[in-house]
């Protein structure tokens, strides 16, 4: 069985990040505000809210992705799934510098490879993703075209677009997380609201 699985929101979350490193920029959100969408709105009514939100996006998903936590339930998935036999792949669609980041002083692929190592989760053996099974993308049509190149089986995402796109392969299994419930059901996908309901999904 060959399983693709998206990286951004899909097995790092970064919606507690999103408030700390907001606050450490300056820009602190009000009390009780959580996620990025609640982050989003507060910064970009800010004034000149539009470029600080491009600053704070290169941050998060940059230099500060540290701040950010592997979603729960990955590692027991990652355990099923080498005790199974699966091959792992990670496809993200990812450009190399964010747009806030005019100098390029962050390439985002580094930073996110550098988690997936400090959490553990490339291992050239045992329960893990193999690192030369971590791949970029440029647009969603090439991310797409890969998971097809991978011959999936299976594709996890967080984002319905990747699914919906005319060169998703049309033979493999589409799982859409849904940590928040609010996206949309549809026959082409199985929607998940955690890790552990993909678990029992595939390996029950
Ligand atoms: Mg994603």
């Amino acid at each position: 069985m060959r399983i693709g699985i998206d990286f951004d929101n899909t097995l790092i979350d970064y919606d507690d990040s999103f408030v700390q490193v907001a606050r450490e920029l300056g820009w602190p959100p009000p009390p009780g505000s959580s996620g990025k969408n609640a982050v989003r709105e507060f910064v970009r009514g800010l004034e000149e809210g539009e470029n600080k939100w491009r600053r704070l996006q290169a941050a998060v998903y940059g230099p500060r992705i540290g701040h950010a936590r592997l979603r729960d339930g990955v590692r027991p998935f990652l355990e099923q799934a080498a005790s199974r036999g699966a091959t792992l792949f990670v496809v993200s669609h990812k450009t190399r510098f964010a747009a806030g980041d005019p100098d390029q002083l962050c390439d985002l692929r580094q930073a996110a490879a550098a988690w997936l190592w400090q959490q553990g989760l490339l291992a050239p053996a045992g329960p893990g993703i193999p690192p030369e099974h971590l791949f970029f993308s440029m647009t969603r049509e090439d991310k797409v075209a890969r998971v097809a190149q991978l011959r999936c089986d299976i594709f996890i995402d967080d984002l319905p677009e990747v699914f919906t796109d005319p060169g998703f392969p049309p033979t493999t299994r589409r799982i859409l997380l849904d940590p928040w419930g609010d996206l949309p059901t549809d026959p082409a996908w199985e929607r998940c609201p955690d890790w552990q309901a993909i678990t029992r999904l595939l390996f029950a």
